[in-house]
């Protein structure tokens, strides 16, 4: 028998993206606005990686996005994951430009296609981790 009880690994809160968790756990999508070069950023650093500037500050996201890619995974031998398969991966391309890796919920895997529109639903998985997955719409 596999140990189908041992937590999943969760993200680790740091200084640089602690606004970021904070804005998922009240349901609000934050990404890093460089005030410079105007250009959004993911996943948070202390400096922007297109202009070198810190002049970067918190800005809402719209939540939506299209499905840049995806996988399958049939297989997981990880007993923290043994039991959701089959399940995706993907790569979400946001409105504002950045992409970032999550999965898409309430669909099924003959479902999914390269450029489907999304939106972010919150997935609240610890006391202090609320996910941000994603939807079909
Ligand atoms: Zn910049």
């Amino acid at each position: 028998m596999s140990d189908t009880s041992r937590p999943k690994p969760l993200p680790v809160i740091t200084e640089e993206n602690r606004p970021f968790w904070e804005g998922c756990k009240r349901g609000v999508l934050l990404l890093q606005y460089c005030e410079v070069c105007q250009r959004y950023q993911f996943y948070p650093r202390l400096y922007c990686m297109q202009c070198g500037a810190n002049a970067l500050r918190w800005e809402q996201a719209s939540g939506r996005g299209v499905i840049y890619s995806y996988t399958i995974i049939r297989q997981n031998k990880s007993p923290e994951f043994v039991n959701d398969t089959p399940y995706n991966v993907a790569i979400i391309q946001l409105e504002e430009g950045p992409r970032l890796m999550s999965n898409i919920v309430e669909a099924a895997p003959e479902a999914l296609r390269v450029d489907l529109p999304v939106t972010v639903v919150f997935d609240p998985v610890s006391d202090a981790i609320t996910l941000p997955r994603f939807r079909l719409i």
